[in-house]
């Protein structure tokens, strides 16, 4: 079973896309907020996965 954090990072990364506008539709539909993608959200679910990823690498290479 995967943690939370893994699951909201999932779900983050899913919802906040870009939309036609160039604004994110995440952050729109859930904060009815205009924000310009990539938004913070986005940012920080790409770079805890990215981390996560590389941890993992490291942990299977070393
Ligand atoms: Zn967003």
């Amino acid at each position: 079973m995967r943690p939370v954090t893994d699951q909201q990072e999932q779900a983050i990364l899913a919802v906040h896309v870009r939309g036609l506008d160039g604004m994110c539709v995440g952050c729109r539909a859930w904060w009815s907020r205009l924000t310009p993608y990539p938004c913070p959200q986005l940012d920080w679910a790409t770079s805890r996965q990215a981390r996560r990823i590389t941890n993992r690498f490291l942990e299977g290479a070393g």
